[in-house]
């Protein structure tokens, strides 16, 4: 009986298992981890050419069929099966990963791999087709995401192959595609929460210019402000907090209204705007933050100097440092992102 939860599609086309497997470039040497071997079909031809295989498996049915169809064999002594959830499983190290992954946990998967202390030489996975897509998107692609700039901040992605429905028993509801991800060596020097902070932002719409992402919402300001008032506690920078004179704070008004006005101008590009994206939800901190903006609303004439100081500081970045104002965050490579991230920090401005 098939357990739907766990994502459990048996892939009953040998050919494809065997395309898989020669793809990931396998070395006698190799130590792979297997993420979900179901009933090993996969397993089998992994053990054959490469040294030692842990294989994670959650559905302890599925480990006990692995375990009888190898017992007994040469190949049994060199593998060794872990019940568990991968995600929360601490693993040993391994050279090469490989998985038919189950589409739930796609995205942790990932995250978890280009995160490891000592990561793989490479990973052959095989995903949901839109997954698949948006982890090799380049910018100014329908699928181009924050997932997209994420992974490949750390990781080179190469497609592989797409593989049909009908291989899987029983059929899932979408096509797959396996891609290899190679994570970068030496690892890039940048703390992942001021990253992904900074791209969070970048992408809430990502037809929008960075202007409009970053200044068109008090929301946002008010986030950066946020950070940058504990940002100079723990640095002992001494800022002027006081309350803004009520005539400035029409300024800020006036502002907004133009970035208004951007967003309009958004609609030429509405062909992009995918409602099926994740990445064009609001963050749960945006929804907090448009929240309290009701209440700051109310009482703007209390907002202090520092939301001013920070507004200027994204202005200055964006329009006299990188230059990025006018671009859409949909068109903006790594490299763009990068040069944002360098700039706001050397303003003190940070994300996380
Ligand atoms: N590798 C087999 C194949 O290609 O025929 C099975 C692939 S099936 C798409 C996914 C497998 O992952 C299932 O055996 C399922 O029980 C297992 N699984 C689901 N969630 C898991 C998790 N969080 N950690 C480890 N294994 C998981």
């Amino acid at each position: 009986k098939m357990d739907k939860d766990l994502g459990q599609h048996i892939l009953k086309n040998p050919g494809v298992a065997s395309a898989i497997v020669q793809k990931a470039h396998l070395k006698q040497s190799d130590h792979v981890l297997e993420v979900g071997p179901g009933t090993g079909n996969l397993t089998v031809l992994i053990l054959k050419a490469a040294k030692a295989v842990t294989a994670v498996e959650m559905d302890p049915r599925m480990a006990a069929e692995l375990t009888k169809r190898v017992q007994g064999t040469p190949e049994g002594k060199r593998l060794k099966v872990m019940l568990g959830d991968v995600i929360k499983t601490e693993l040993p190290h391994f050279d090469v990963c490989i998985s038919n992954t189950p589409y739930q946990i796609s995205s942790p998967l990932v995250f978890k791999l280009l995160s490891l202390p000592n990561p793989p030489r490479s990973c052959i996975l095989m995903f949901q087709r839109e997954f698949a897509m948006r982890l090799f998107a380049k910018p100014g692609e329908k699928l181009y995401s924050r997932l997209s700039v994420n992974v490949q901040m750390w990781a080179k992605v190469s497609h592989i192959m797409k593989v049909g429905r009908n291989n899987f028993n029983p059929p899932p509801q979408v096509e797959s595609n396996v891609v290899r991800i190679e994570p970068k060596f030496p690892r890039p020097q940048i703390a992942y929460e001021e990253w992904d902070g900074l791209l969070r932002i970048a992408f809430v719409r990502k037809n929008r210019t960075l202007r409009a992402g970053f200044l068109g919402t008090s929301a946002v300001v008010e986030l950066l402000a946020s950070n940058y008032r504990l940002y100079c506690a723990q640095h002992d920078i001494p800022v002027d907090d006081s309350p803004l004179d009520p005539n400035q704070s029409t300024t800020a008004d006036a502002e907004t209204e133009t970035m208004d006005i951007d967003g309009a101008a958004d609609d030429e590009f509405k062909g992009f705007s995918d409602p099926d994206d994740p990445d064009d939800e609001l963050p749960d901190f945006f929804k907090e933050m448009q929240a309290a903006k009701k209440v700051n609303g109310a009482n703007r004439k209390k907002k202090g100097r520092v939301s001013e100081l920070v507004r200027e500081k994204v202005r200055k970045v964006l329009e006299d440092d990188t230059k990025l104002a006018d671009k859409r965050a949909r068109l903006c490579d790594e490299g763009d992102f990068l040069k944002l991230l360098y700039a706001f920090n050397q303003e003190g401005i940070h994300f996380s």
